[in-house]
């Protein structure tokens, strides 16, 4: 029965929402199956009974599926598993063969048997099930014992109709919920460490990305840019393919730089991405925006310099990482692969013209005063007439 290798998903939040259940998981399957044919053939993906069951050829290495599964929004858990007819006997050889098999690669002494039944017209209730595939386990494994409290492998039988489930892992996958399952936002996407992991964040509660980016070429080179898209197209295998629109902001910090003071170029240039980036969103369907700020990390992000930078669009804006500490920004990063491309020390718009001492209390009105100087609508059309649109895909 078990040519192939069995793997449970297990939907998390997405199965507790009511009625949506069933779209939910549809997402999640149809996300589960795009992203598994991008590197296996050969891999068939069911929805039944509430739960995903994966089915792979042999030849696949299991621990490189899972690996590539749970890179899918949505997925509580996943447990490679084997199948056996639901008959008590066939169930309870099936569970001893099981074990012997562990036996056979880790060296293990006890184990505790956790049954369930989903077919409620199983002739045995679950502890009569535990204990008779716990006796068929002891029979055919000499030397395994029963400790209830602390075992070394739990295993676990899954009764179902027709065909019940044995495995001993859940291993976790990240939660959340599936792409395209809660709206679409535009995120400000640089080239550091913070915004692809904000992206990410907001992808994994299920909502559709596109990226805005700004550069300063000839200041900034043409392979920073390039570092951008890769980064881009490593939060791609979660969020999928996506658009990324790239702007060059150098015309409105030139203009900046020659009429307003030196200490506001920061504030002012992030309240210019915040316009066009929203203009960019509305173009597109986005409904919000998207950033990496963190507060008290940088100047431009104390609580002042965010409520003046977030006065200048309408428009929601998310920023997932406002209270989490750097090195909480950083593990994440790393989890996501995210890290390494960030730290490659390619100049950012923002570098160029850095102020000496950035303002880091702003006051509305005097940023205000200072825009009043500068044709705010003009640069930004002139800056948008310029703009580039790259599809990323993902890596
Ligand atoms: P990151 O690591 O995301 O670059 P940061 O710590 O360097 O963030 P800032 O440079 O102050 O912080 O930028 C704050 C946010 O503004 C970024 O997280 C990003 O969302 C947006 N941003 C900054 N620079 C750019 C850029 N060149 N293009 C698009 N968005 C940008
Ligand atoms: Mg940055």
């Amino acid at each position: 029965m078990n040519e192939k290798n069995i793997f449970i998903v297990r939907c998390g939040e997405a199965a507790l929402k009511g009625q949506n259940k069933a779209y939910f998981e549809k997402m999640l399957v149809e996300r589960l199956r795009k992203l598994i044919k991008r590197r296996f053939d050969d891999v068939e993906v069911r929805r039944q009974g509430g739960l995903i069951f994966v089915r792979a050829d042999k030849a696949i290495e299991p621990d490189e599926l899972i690996k590539e599964m749970s890179k899918v929004f949505g997925i509580a858990s996943i447990s490679p598993a084997v199948e056996a007819a639901s008959d008590i006997g066939t169930i309870g050889e099936a569970a001893a063969n099981y074990m012997k098999d562990i036996m056979e690669k880790t060296d293990i002494r006890t184990f505790k048997v956790d049954a369930k039944r989903a077919d409620k017209t199983f002739p045995l209730k679950s502890p009569e099930i535990a204990r008779t595939v716990g006796a068929y386990v002891l029979k055919g494994c000499k030397t395994l014992k029963v400790d209830v409290h602390e075992p070394d492998v739990y295993l676990f039988i899954d009764v179902r109709e027709k065909v019940s489930y044995i495995y001993r892992q859940k291993i976790p996958g990240f939660g959340g919920l599936p792409l395209g399952t809660n709206g679409k936002g535009m995120v400000l996407l640089s080239g550091g460490i913070d915004s692809p992991v904000a992206m990410w964040m907001m992808a994994k509660r299920g909502m559709s990305i596109e990226a805005v980016h700004f550069h300063s070429f000839p200041y900034t080179s043409q392979r920073a840019r390039e570092k951008v898209e890769e980064l881009a197209s490593i939060v791609a295998v979660y969020c999928s393919r996506f658009r990324m629109h790239v702007v060059n902001i150098l015309p409105i910090q030139e203009a900046i730089a020659a009429d307003c003071p030196e200490d506001e170029m920061t504030i002012l240039v992030r309240r210019f991405m915040m316009r066009i980036a929203e203009r960019v969103a509305k173009e597109n369907g986005c409904g919000m925006l998207i950033t990496g700020e963190s507060l008290g990390q940088v100047a431009s992000q104390t609580a002042e310099a965010i409520t003046v930078t977030d006065e200048a669009t309408d428009m929601p804006v998310m920023r997932p990482l406002i209270a989490m500490d750097k090195v909480d920004i950083m593990s994440i990063a790393k989890e996501i692969g995210t890290f390494e491309k960030s730290i490659e020390p390619y100049e950012d718009c923002c570098t160029v013209f850095l102020p000496k001492h950035p303002v880091t209390k702003p006051k509305i009105e005097k940023i205000k005063r200072s825009e009043g100087k500068l044709d705010v609508e003009g640069l930004i059309e002139k800056v948008m007439g310029d703009k580039e649109t790259v599809d990323i895909f993902p890596k």
